[in-house]
């Protein structure tokens, strides 16, 4: 009977590991495949290997960060996007399932060899979403902080992606580069003081890839403001939200001119892209 982390000792085998868990069955397996180094078929068919005092001190130590709430994604050092493995530390957000909605609209708007813009990337996962499928693309990304640029550019070499990465508060760093035809960002739109903030994965995040400190749509009204230079004609503007702002941002889109704007739902149903675009 496992019921502390002291229990997972020498000798225990992986059929009782995953019998009885301290963690979620889900959770268990991928701390104990990463901490043993194993794939999920070995711990079925490995099922009465005993673990060496080594293992076990590797598991217990894992359960314990996952325990005290450090998310999976950053324990294991990786999180799958896109159908693509993806390197995550704590200086990047962790890529949600519901952003693949945004890399497959601004696939399905770039034009053949097409320029897009991902702004403030993180992890990469937007930009080398694209890059890898469409190999046609130039692909641009942006953030603004040097160590999520660096992961993001070590995501794209592992992943065989060819973007072009740029430090930039927003548009900033972008003067005199040619103009985009899709400009895609998944910006902080949680407002400060959101609860969610100080519940789950979020408290281990980078804050500033959470919240813009302010309303949650202050991140989201500088870059519809200065998205027109950088976009050609009939270009496009896509941004993730959260589940509550796509009326406003649907707002500040035609109050800025664009045309054809509309909100997009997720797996969920709930409106989490919105998106315009700017006629000449
Ligand atoms: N989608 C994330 C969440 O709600 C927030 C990401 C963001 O602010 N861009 O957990």
């Amino acid at each position: 009977m496992i019921d502390t982390v002291h229990a997972i000792q020498a000798g225990v085998t992986l059929a009782a590991l995953q019998r009885q868990s301290l963690l979620e069955a889900l959770d268990n397996r991928v701390l104990l495949c990463h901490a043993l180094e194993l794939n999920r078929i070995a711990l079925i068919t490995q099922s009465e290997r005993a673990l060496s005092a080594g293992e076990a001190q590797r598991f217990a130590a894992l359960v314990q960060r996952r325990l005290a709430g450090e998310p999976i994604a950053y324990i294991v050092g990786q999180r799958e996007f896109f159908g693509l493995p993806f390197e995550v530390s704590s200086a990047v957000l962790i890529p949600r399932p519901d952003t693949e909605l945004l890399v497959e609209l601004a696939m399905d708007r770039l034009p053949a060899q097409g320029r897009v813009l991902d702004m403030g990337t993180g992890s990469g996962a937007i930009a080398v979403s694209l890059a890898h499928t469409r190999k046609d693309a130039d692909v641009t990304a942006l953030d603004v902080s040097a160590d999520a640029l660096a992961v993001a550019s070590r995501n794209a070499s592992n992943n065989n992606a060819r973007v072009t990465f740029l430090q930039s508060d927003w548009y900033s760093a972008l003067q005199g580069a040619a103009p985009f035809d899709v400009i895609a960002s998944n910006p902080p739109y949680i407002a400060s003081g959101d609860r969610h903030l100080a519940e789950g994965d979020l408290r281990y995040e980078p804050v500033g890839a959470l919240t813009d400190h302010a309303d949650g749509l202050s991140a989201l009204r500088i870059i519809i403001a200065g998205a027109p230079p950088h976009l050609k004609p009939q270009g496009w503007l896509l941004m993730e939200h959260g589940y509550e702002q796509s009326a406003a941002v649907r707002a500040l889109l035609s109050d800025a001119g664009y045309t054809e704007v509309q909100s997009w739902c997720d797996l969920a149903g709930i409106e989490r892209v919105t998106g315009g675009r700017l006629t000449a």
